[in-house]
C-alpha cells in the first residue's frame, strides 16, 4: 500500500542551530506542535536548570562526575563544552526514535553538528539561523529575563563565535519574523524527507511500476 510505503524510509537527522536568542528554540517548538512525525533529541547538561526548565522534558540535568561517566560509556553520539558546561547527545533516544519511524530534530550548537555528521554523514541535515541583525539579537536575549548584564555580554560574544561557523550548515536562514523561518525550516524538512536516498521503501515500489508494463526493461 502506497501509505506504507511511504513510510518506510531513512529518518532525517534535523539539526537545528543558532546563537541563542536567535529563534532557534522557538521554530523547535512550533515544528514539534505542527509535525508529529519528528521527535525531539533530549540532551544531558550540567548547567544547572533555568526557571520552567524540566528534567527530562528540555534537558537531563546531570552533575559532572555523571555526564563524564556517560561520555566514557559512550553513551553520547555527540558532546560539547559551552558556555563552559557540558551538553551531550544520548545516543540511545535517538535510535529509539528511529526505530520508531520518526525523524530526530536536535537542538545543538555548530560543535555537536560537526560530530553528528562525522558519526552519521548524509542522514544529517543541518540548518543554521541568523538573526537579523546583533542589535535585535541582544534585544532578544535581554527581554528573556533570566541572565545578568555579564551572561548577556558572554553570550554575545559566543553568538559572534557561533556565527562564524554558518559555513558548515547545509541550509542558512534569516529570522527576521518567526513565522516566515517556520514555513522555511518545515519546507526544508518536507523536500529532505522526498530525497530519494532515504526513500528506501520506494526501491520495490518502483520496480513493481516498471514490471507492471510488459517488456518495459527489455527495450
Ligand atoms: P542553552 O544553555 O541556552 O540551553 O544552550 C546553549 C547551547 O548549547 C545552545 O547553542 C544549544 O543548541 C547547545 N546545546 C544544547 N544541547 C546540546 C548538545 O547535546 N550538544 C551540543 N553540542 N550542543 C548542545
Amino acid at each position: 500500500m502506497a501509505e506504507s510505503v511511504h513510510l518506510n524510509r531513512r529518518g532525517v537527522l534535523f539539526v537545528l542551530s543558532s546563537p541563542s536568542g536567535a529563534g532557534k528554540t522557538t521554530i523547535s517548538r512550533m515544528m514539534l506542535e505542527a509535525d508529529k512525525d519528528i521527535a525531539l533529541s533530549i540532551s544531558a547538561t550540567t548547567r544547572p536548570p533555568r526557571p520552567g526548565e524540566v528534567d527530562g522534558v528540555h534537558y537531563h540535568f546531570v552533575d559532572t562526575e555523571t555526564f563524564k561517566k556517560m561520555a566514557a560509556d559512550g553513551e553520547f553520539l555527540e558532546w560539547a563544552h559551552v558556555f563552559g558546561h557540558r551538553y551531550g547527545t544520548p545516543r540511545a533516544r535517538v535510535d529509539e526514535l528511529l526505530e520508531a519511524g520518526k525523524d530526530v530534530l536536535f537542538d545543538i550548537d555548530w560543535q555537536g553538528a560537526q560530530q553528528l555528521y562525522q558519526e552519521a554523514g548524509p542522514d544529517v541535515v543541518r540548518v543554521f539561523v541568523l538573526p537579523p541583525t546583533m542589535e535585535e539579537l541582544e534585544r532578544r536575549l535581554r527581554s528573556r529575563n533570566t541572565d545578568s548584564d555579564e551572561v548577556i555580554a558572554a553570550r554575545m560574544e559566543r553568538a559572534a563565535n557561533e556565527i562564524s561557523h554558518w559555513d558548515g550548515y547545509d541550509y542558512v536562514l534569516i529570522n527576521d519574523h518567526v513565522e516566515g523561518c517556520f514555513d522555511e525550516v518545515r519546507a526544508i524538512l518536507r523536500a529532505e524527507r522526498l530525497k530519494r536516498r532515504r526513500q528506501i521503501g520506494l526501491i520495490g515500489f518502483a520496480r513493481d511500476l516498471i514490471r507492471a508494463v510488459p517488456d518495459a526493461d527489455k527495450k
